[in-house]
């Protein structure tokens, strides 16, 4: 069997070994040799489980997937890589820069269209950043990157051992950029040019909005580097500098479960809260 047969016919078993192993793997590590103090964990990781929880649910109730996109495309011979034999490495470059190129999009798209960010905020909400933060995610944002993700790989047509790659790989790096540890300097150095970091994702992840509006690549850099949306180093340093959004963080009601749910449809929502907002939510 091929390797490309291997991962097409394992593909599943091995996304959840990437994620549970990540878990378990940056888990350890966060826990023993965390990056920032240790965040509070007692009111977070109910929220965040719960929300897990709704969305393991919400993403078996969705009627496409991107691995039944690509076999529906191979299957009718539809889409540019299913029209001529390409090399396997051409089919691995091409489909990761398009699977990744959508997913920056889709990214940068939740974080300027106000109707997209009410759903997105949620994860940004988090005043914390740990492993639990990998899966606090509002179930709605699964359609909005599900509906332009399975479009862009049908057209395309990427195989679907090259979609489940990217899955596997997506799976473990989503997990380990949420943690709150470092790399070491020399390696972060390095790790960065290409492929996105602890570091990397926190800033994005802070709360001052030129920051939290930068680095939308969730497994590499060049996109950002690419469209001028890389931002290296935090104002505040890494230690120093406040996650969450700037006028959410005191209101209490913005770290609920049951607020969080229903926080997209929410009156007066604001998108990007004047200052003194917090207080009115
Ligand atoms: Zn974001």
């Amino acid at each position: 069997m091929s390797f490309q047969n291997y991962i097409a016919a394992n593909g599943e078993l091995l996304q959840y070994i990437a994620f549970f192993g990540a878990l378990l793997l940056m888990g350890g590590i966060e826990a023993l040799a965390p990056a920032r103090d240790a965040p509070a964990r007692k009111r977070r990781w109910p929220v965040n489980g719960g929300l897990t929880v709704v969305n393991i649910l919400a993403l078996g109730a969705l009627p496409v997937t991107a691995v039944g996109a690509a076999a529906w495309a191979a299957s009718q011979n539809f889409g540019l890589m299913n029209q001529g034999e390409l090399p396997w490495w051409a089919l691995l470059v091409a489909g990761f820069a398009g699977r990744s190129l959508i997913s920056y999009v889709v990214h940068a798209a939740m974080h300027k269209v106000p109707v997209l960010w009410r759903v997105h905020r949620v994860h940004h909400l988090d005043t914390a950043m740990d492993i639990t933060t990998t899966v606090r995610f509002h179930p709605l944002e699964f359609v909005i990157q599900v509906v332009p993700g399975v479009a862009v790989i049908a057209l395309l047509g990427i195989p679907v051992w090259v979609v489940m790659a990217y899955e596997i790989i997506d799976a473990f790096t989503a997990v380990a950029t949420h943690s709150n540890l470092r790399l070491p300097a020399r390696i972060e150095r390095v790790v960065r040019w290409v492929l996105v970091t602890p570091d990397v994702h926190r800033i994005h992840h802070s709360a001052r909005q030129a920051e939290t509006d930068s680095n939308y690549g969730a497994l590499f850099t060049v996109w950002d580097r690419l469209f001028g949306t890389f931002v290296g180093e935090p104002r505040g340093g890494h230690s120093g500098m406040t996650l969450g959004l700037e006028h959410w963080r005191e209101a209490q009601r913005a770290q609920g479960f049951g607020w969080l749910l229903i926080s997209p449809v929410l009156n007066p929502p604001p998108s990007r809260a004047p200052a003194g907002a917090a207080e009115a939510v």
